[in-house]
């Protein structure tokens, strides 16, 4: 698991607790990019190429290096994976997870669309609360075990649900996802 072992309290018996959602934004967070304004239709994919796209005039769409890593080990651990985006594309958005091809393990040669790791998207423009409202509707799981990625402050105002949202610089990698679970654990005293 991305279990950021090297910082836990070895003492502390649940000091490996895993939320039981993680939900990434899109833009910024998972890719370097924002479909709305940086993407022409139509994206295309060359062959099987792997974690890369191309629009209309032939720029790049991927996840961020690490980004595939990440998913296919919350995949692994049953850990309920969604995205919330609130961008003004999200029909590209979803295009764009449903051509993105992503090893299903680390390493592996087997590859699966980067839309099949993800249990439940919310993608529509507006506050994210109300894409977490849905989330939590649709699986049932308490805002309290919610882990949250994005690159955007303003949408630090979901965690008056209870969700831990961390404020990703840079993208997500594996630094940023411990990072991310460390805060998520001392928020809930785990
Ligand atoms: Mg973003």
């Amino acid at each position: 698991m991305v279990n950021p072992a090297e910082h836990t309290d070895t003492k502390n018996p649940t000091a490996d607790r895993m939320p039981k959602l993680v939900c990434f934004d899109l833009d910024y967070t998972l890719w370097d990019c924002c479909i709305y304004n940086n993407l022409t239709p139509p994206i295309k994919r060359k062959g099987d190429a792997v974690n890369t796209l191309y629009d209309r005039h032939g720029t790049e769409l991927a996840f961020y290096r690490e980004v595939p890593d990440v998913l296919a080990e919350l995949k692994k651990s049953s850990i309920h994976i969604a995205a919330a985006s609130r961008t003004h594309a999200p029909d590209l958005a979803r295009e764009a997870l449903g051509l993105l091809l992503v090893p299903l393990e680390k390493g592996s040669s087997k590859i699966a669309k980067a839309i099949t790791f993800f249990q439940t998207m919310e993608i529509y423009p507006g506050s994210k609360l109300r894409h977490f409202k849905s989330i939590h509707a649709k699986t049932g799981i308490p805002y309290s075990e919610m882990l949250f990625f994005d690159d955007e402050s303003r949408n630090k105002e979901v965690e008056q649900l209870g969700v831990t949202m961390h404020l990703v610089r840079n993208g997500v990698d594996r630094s940023t996802f411990n990072k991310g679970v460390i805060e998520w654990r001392k928020r809930n005293g785990k």
